[in-house]
C-alpha cells in the first residue's frame, strides 16, 4: 500500500493526499467553507460517506446541497432522523423502508396499533430538531448477516428481517446515529447537525413491499432543509402550486369538468376550454401546414386484427378497455389506444416511391387507454385524450433532416407559449445488449447519430441515456420547467423500425427495388389534455392574449349604454376579437372585479362620455386604466399586443 494517493478533482486538477484521506479532509484542504457544506462524495463514480477513507487513486466529486445526489443523501439521512424521533416517541414501532424521493423522503412504519395523525406532526418535528441539534454522527459498521439477523430478531422487527433475507452476507452494513441503528447501505451525511428545518408533510397507508396481501403500514412523508429559509420558500411554492392547480382553475375558469355519470377520467370540455383548445390546435395546424404536414382523420375504433398486426393488442389488450362486440359473431373492435396503425394503413392506400417521401400525416387523434381509478388525476392522467399526433414516413437518409424540422416545430411551440426553460433527453440503445432491439445495427447507428447531430445543430441542452430507447427505436423527449420550477415531460420524437416491418410498408427506390420506410412518431404537445393542464399551471390561468378564451369584456356603466356596448362588441367580433358584454345590473366596480377574476386581459368601460365621443376606456388586467381610444385605435392596439408569438418556423 503506497503512502500517498492521487486525487483527481472535477476541474481536472490532481492533488496528492495521504492514503486513507477522507473526502471531508480533502474539502477542508481546499476551503473551510466548502468543508462545512459537504454532505457526501462521489468517489470513482460511487456516492459514499464523506467521512469514509479513500485508499486508492480516485476521481472525487464533493457533493453539496446543490447536487441531486447531495440532496438525496441529506434526505435519506433525514429519514433515519425521523425514525430515531419516532422510536423515542412510539416505543415498539417497527420500520420498513425509508428512501429519499423527488422532494423529501418517507419512512414506512408499523405503529403496532399506536395512534398517529396530523396532530402528532409538530411533536415529531420538534423531536427531530432536538436530535438534529445534538449533531449525532452517522457511524457506518459493516456487519455479518448472522449478527444483523440476531440484532433485528432481538428488536423483533419483521420488516428488517424480511429485507435481510434478500441480502448477501458480506454486503451488509448498519448505520447508527444517537440511539438509532438501521440496516442501511448508506451513504449518509456526516452528522445530523446539517438538518436545520423539518416539516412532516403527509401520512398515508402503504402495503409492505407494495403488495396488498401484506400488512398495511403507515407511510410518513416529510421534507428537511439545511436552512429555515429554504423550507419557508418551499412551503410558499406549494401554496402557489395549490393556487395554480389546473383542477381548481379549470373549474373556476369554466374550462373543463368531469361527470361521474359520463365516467371517471373522461373530461368534458366546456365552451371556454374548447375555445382555448381549438386555438391551440389551429395554431399547431397552421405551423404543420407550413412544415409540410397533411392532415388526416381516422375513426376512434379499429378492428382487433389491426392492433394484433401492430402489436398494440399484445401491449394494451389485457390491461385496457376490452374489445367491443357486434351482432356479427366473431367481429371485434377496439377503442384505439394509438393512431399509428391507422396511419400505416393510410400509407398503404397507394404505392409510394422514394420521391414521395417524406410523407407527413398529422391528426388530432383521440385515443383511449384504461387507467386505474386511483391513477387518474385531473387532465394529466385520463382515460381518453387527444394526441397532437403525426407520423413521418421517410427514407433512412432523411431521418436527420426530419428530426431537425420536428425540433424546430417543438421549439416554436415552446417559445410561443412561454416555456423558455426546456431541455431534452436522447434515449439510445444499450450498447451491451443490442439483441433486444429490432432493426439492423446500421439503421440504429445512423438514426442515433442523426438524433445527436440534429439536437446539437439546434443547440438543445440534452442528456443522453443509454438503454432508455424503446425496443423499436431511439427517441428524443422534451422537458420543460414551469414558472414554479417544476419539471414536466412534454413532446416526444420517436424513431420506429417496428411498425413499418409489421405492416410491411414499402417504397420503391431509384433503383426500382423495394425498401422499408422509417417511421417517426411525434407529438409536440404530447396530448391536448396534458398540455393544457401544464399551460394552466404555468400561467396560473393568465393565458397569452391569443389563447385567452375571453380576450375582452365590454362593461357598460349602466343599461343606458347597452346599445352602444353591443355596437362596440360587434365591431370587435368582426376583427376576430373574442369576449362578452357584461349586461348584468351590477355596479361597474363589481363588473371590473369579476372580469379580473375571470382573468380577462382587457376591459372596455363604456359610459356617457365614451358613447358621446365614440370611444372606449380601456383597462388592462393587473395594470388598470390605460386610456381612452376610438374603436379602430383599440383594434390596432389589440392586434399589436397579440402579435409577439414566436417567429414562425
Ligand atoms: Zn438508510
Ligand atoms: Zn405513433
Amino acid at each position: 500500500m503506497s503512502d500517498q494517493i492521487r486525487i483527481t478533482l472535477p476541474d481536472g486538477s490532481v492533488r496528492e493526499y495521504p492514503n486513507g484521506v477522507t473526502s471531508l479532509e480533502i474539502a477542508l484542504s481546499i476551503s473551510e467553507g466548502l468543508a462545512r457544506n459537504v454532505l457526501a462524495a462521489k468517489v470513482n463514480g460511487t456516492v459514499q460517506d464523506a467521512t469514509r477513507p479513500i485508499t486508492t487513486d480516485a476521481a472525487v466529486t464533493l457533493l453539496t446541497w446543490n447536487d441531486t445526489e447531495g440532496k438525496a443523501t441529506f434526505w435519506h439521512s433525514s429519514a433515519h432522523l425521523l425514525a430515531e424521533a419516532l422510536e423515542e416517541l412510539y416505543p415498539g414501532i417497527q420500520f420498513g423502508i425509508g428512501p429519499p424521493i423527488e422532494k423529501g423522503f418517507y419512512y414506512d412504519v408499523d405503529l403496532n396499533g399506536q395512534h398517529f395523525s396530523q396532530e402528532d406532526f409538530k411533536k415529531v418535528e420538534d423531536k427531530m430538531l432536538e436530535l438534529a441539534r445534538q449533531k449525532q454522527e452517522f457511524i457506518r459498521q459493516p456487519i455479518s448477516k448472522a449478527e444483523a439477523v440476531a440484532y433485528f430478531e432481538k428488536k423483533s422487527d419483521p420488516y428488517k428481517l424480511d429485507l435481510l433475507e434478500r441480502l448477501e452476507d458480506g454486503t451488509i452494513s448498519f448505520y447508527t446515529q444517537g440511539n438509532f441503528t438501521d440496516l442501511c447501505r448508506g451513504p449518509h451525511i456526516p452528522h445530523t447537525g446539517f438538518i436545520k428545518a423539518v416539516k412532516l408533510m403527509n401520512v398515508a397507508g402503504a402495503y409492505w413491499r407494495g403488495d396488498e396481501k401484506n400488512k398495511m403500514l403507515t407511510r410518513v412523508y416529510a421534507v428537511t432543509f439545511p436552512k429555515q429559509k429554504e423550507l419557508d420558500d418551499y412551503l410558499h411554492l406549494l401554496e402557489e402550486a395549490k393556487k395554480r392547480d389546473h383542477r381548481k382553475l379549470g373549474k373556476e375558469l369554466e374550462l373543463f369538468a368531469f361527470s361521474e355519470k359520463v365516467g371517471a377520467g373522461l373530461p368534458l370540455w366546456l365552451p371556454k376550454g374548447t375555445m382555448l383548445r381549438e386555438r391551440l390546435e389551429n395554431f399547431l395546424r397552421k405551423a404543420q401546414v407550413r412544415a409540410g404536414y397533411q392532415q388526416v382523420v381516422t375513426p376512434h375504433i379499429g378492428s382487433k386484427q389491426l392492433y394484433v398486426t401492430s402489436g398494440h393488442w399484445e401491449k394494451y389488450g389485457e390491461d385496457s378497455f376490452k374489445p367491443i362486440l357486434t351482432p356479427e359473431a366473431g367481429e371485434e373492435f377496439l377503442l384505439k389506444p394509438m393512431n399509428c396503425p391507422h396511419h400505416c394503413e393510410i400509407y398503404k392506400t397507394k404505392p409510394r416511391s422514394y420521391r414521395d417521401l417524406p410523407l407527413r400525416l398529422a391528426e388530432f387523434g383521440t385515443v383511449y387507454r384504461y387507467e386505474q381509478s386511483g391513477e387518474l388525476h385531473g387532465l394529466t392522467r385520463v382515460r381518453g385524450f387527444t394526441q397532437d399526433d403525426a407520423h413521418i414516413f421517410c427514407r433512412p437518409d432523411q431521418v436527420k433532416e426530419e428530426f431537425i424540422k420536428v425540433i424546430d416545430l417543438v421549439l416554436y411551440v415552446f417559445k410561443s407559449l412561454g416555456f423558455d426553460d426546456y431541455s431534452a433527453q436522447i434515449s439510445l440503445r444499450d450498447p451491451e445488449n443490442k439483441q433486444k432491439y429490432i432493426g439492423s445495427d446500421e439503421l440504429w447507428e445512423k438514426a442515433e447519430a442523426a438524433i445527436i447531430e440534429a439536437s446539437a445543430e439546434r443547440g438543445l441542452r440534452t442528456v443522453t441515456e443509454l438503454g432508455e430507447a424503446a425496443f423499436y427505436g431511439p427517441k428524443l423527449d422534451f422537458m420543460v420547467r414551469d414558472a414554479l420550477g417544476r419539471k414536466w415531460q412534454l413532446g416526444t420524437i420517436q424513431v420506429d423500425y417496428n411498425l413499418p416491418e409489421r405492416f410491411e410498408l414499402e417504397y420503391t427506390g431509384s433503383d426500382n427495388q423495394k425498401y422499408r420506410p422509417v417511421m417517426i412518431h411525434r407529438a409536440p404537445f404530447g396530448s391536448m389534455e396534458r398540455f393544457i393542464a401544464i399551460l394552466i399551471e404555468n400561467s396560473g390561468g393568465n393565458f397569452p392574449l391569443w389563447l385567452s378564451p375571453d380576450q375582452i369584456a365590454v362593461l357598460p356603466i349602466s343599461e343606458k349604454y347597452e346599445d352602444y356596448s353591443n355596437e362596440v362588441f360587434l365591431t370587435l367580433q368582426e376583427s376576430d376579437i373574442r369576449g362578452y358584454v357584461d349586461h348584468r345590473d351590477e355596479k361597474i366596480g363589481r363588473k371590473i372585479r369579476d372580469s379580473e377574476l375571470n382573468k380577462v386581459p382587457f376591459m372596455l368601460i363604456l359610459g356617457e362620455k365614451e358613447q358621446a365621443e365614440g370611444r372606449v376606456s380601456v383597462r388592462k388586467k393587473g395594470e388598470g386604466d390605460i386610456g381612452s381610444m376610438t374603436i379602430d385605435e383599440f383594434v390596432a392596439f389589440f392586434q399589436n399586443e397579440i402579435k409577439p408569438v414566436a417567429k414562425a418556423v
